[in-house]
């Protein structure tokens, strides 16, 4: 089975078999991982070295923190203002989508905040061309999700702004390369590319972080989580997250996988645009290299794809329920042979519907 879910997503087979296997005794302890202390040397030895992994994929230095929260990228949409609006001051928001709004919205509990620019009237087809940008240069911060996750868009780089980036990049960390230096913090939920669902990694600059208003509740305070292990991790989910980052280590990092995941969107969405038959939700200059969205003449249709999909072993194929139509997720750990019996499933598809 080939499974294009939108997350909880595909994880490599060989960190599930590595999980299999260690499941009922890590390392000679004599007990599970899911039954060790989260102050044990063995999960300090793991959250270590996740941060290190993450770090060095990423080019981070000692002035990052990188912190394994919980409630999913849906608290920081509420967290990141509490933490960043200064009272009085403001923030803005790029509007491309759904989570995007979510994170405007509840930033606006918090404070005042600004729409920089919306491409909510177009049905969150494209990036707003960065020319017609509303910028506050005084901004706490610019928030932006990377890559949009229902609507099949995502930035072709990060925002170039004066201000700190805040970055949602849920649906596509460690898909490709960043510039660490234009951000404040970056947050993602595991469960698209990195790991299971039940942890969120949040990377900050200590810069940044200084910034923060205060006080806090201490578990809604990144100062706090960033200081010490404040309260009981996600000891499993951090277990799995640390080695798909070790599998992304031996693949050669970021620019490995960015080269794989450029062919196989590239791949997919060469077929789309072959014939008329399917088309394309997103501009071109704005397509996701981790969602690709697309459509079918009917709904009819649409519904007879994913049927005879599923039955051809591709699952997950399902548009979000707001958008409809068809989605797949071709995050990292989605193998290229995937990509490629999907391509060969359309074909047939093609030609007995079209
Ligand atoms: N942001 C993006 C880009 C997403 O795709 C999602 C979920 O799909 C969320 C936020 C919400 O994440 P969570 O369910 O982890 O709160």
């Amino acid at each position: 089975v080939y499974n294009f879910s939108a997350g909880p997503a595909v994880l490599p087979e060989s960190v599930l078999l590595e999980v299999k296997e260690e499941l009922p005794m890590y390392r000679q302890l004599g007990t599970s991982i899911l039954e060790i202390s989260h102050r044990s040397p063995e999960y300090t030895a793991i959250a270590e070295s996740a941060k290190s992994l993450l770090r060095k994929l990423l080019g981070l230095d000692e002035t990052w923190h990188v912190l394994f929260l919980q409630g999913g990228a849906s608290l920081q949409f509420y967290q990141v203002p509490l933490n960043f609006l200064p009272p009085g001051g403001s923030a803005d928001y790029l509007i491309t989508g759904h989570w995007a709004k979510r994170a405007f919205q509840d930033a606006q509990l918090v404070g005042r905040v600004r729409v920089a620019a919306s491409s909510e009237d177009r049905q969150f087809c494209a990036i707003p061309d960065p020319s017609s940008w509303d910028l506050d240069p005084q901004a706490a911060y610019l928030h932006f999700t990377s890559n949009n996750t229902i609507y099949g868009t995502q930035f072709p780089s990060e925002p170039e702004v004066s201000v700190p980036l805040v970055c949602d990049a849920s649906s596509d960390f460690l898909s490709r390369r960043i510039d660490p230096r234009r951000y404040g913090l970056i947050y993602a939920g595991a469960q698209k590319n990195v790991g299971p669902a039940g942890v969120t990694l949040v990377l900050v600059r200590e810069d940044f972080l200084q910034r923060r208003n205060q006080p806090l509740p201490p578990m809604l305070d990144y100062g706090v989580h960033a200081a010490k292990l404040f309260n009981t991790p996600p000891v499993f989910a951090v277990y799995i997250v640390e080695k798909v980052l070790r599998w992304l280590e031996g693949l050669g990092g970021l620019p490995a996988i960015e080269a794989i995941n450029n062919r196989k969107a590239e791949l997919l969405y060469r077929r789309i645009d072959q014939s008329d038959f399917y088309r394309g939700t997103a501009e071109p200059a704005s397509r996701s290299k981790m969602n690709v969205t697309f459509r079918l003449p009917s709904e009819t249709l649409e519904k007879q794809f994913i049927e005879e999909a599923q039955q051809a072993g591709l699952i997950g194929l399902k548009g979000h329920r707001l958008v409809g139509g068809l989605r797949a997720s071709i995050y990292n750990a989605c193998p290229i042979e995937a990509v490629e019996a999907l391509i060969s499933f359309m074909d047939y598809f093609e030609q007995r519907y079209g």
